[in-house]
């Protein structure tokens, strides 16, 4: 794709947003979101290449979210990476279970990780970074 991707990431906690964003930002257009009802409209208003998905937000938690995302058309499809806390680390199959595609360990530590997860899902990639 020539365009730059736009990636949604919805995250409640305002210092993960900002890392995220800090290192995104150079590649990806980053929406941010901080709740889940938030995000699930602004994503079905104008669906992005890829989502990132914190789990306890307020509002809608990011299960409930995920659940909204693939029952619509508009977003069925969609790249959607979990984002965890290290705490919930024996849940994380459980995660691809309920239909995440990945999951990224918060607080994001491992720049490569995140880069890497995000370019091996975002639609028309060969999977390396560019
Ligand atoms: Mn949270």
């Amino acid at each position: 794709m020539t365009r730059r991707p736009r990636i949604a990431m919805i995250e409640d906690n305002e210092d993960n947003r900002l890392l995220g964003r800090a290192l995104l930002e150079d590649r990806y257009d980053v929406i941010e979101f901080a709740t889940g009802p938030d995000g699930l409209s602004g994503i079905l208003a104008e669906p992005p290449d890829l989502v990132l998905l914190d789990i306890s937000l307020p509002g809608m938690d990011g299960r409930e979210v995920l659940d909204h995302l693939r029952a619509d058309p508009r977003s069925a499809t969609l790249p959607v990476v979990a984002l965890t806390a290290h705490a919930m680390a024996g849940d994380r199959e459980h995660l691809l279970k309920l239909g995440f595609d990945a999951y990224v360990s918060k607080p994001i530590v491992d720049e490569q990780d995140l880069l890497k997860t995000i370019e091996r899902l975002l639609p028309g990639r060969e999977g390396g970074l560019a």
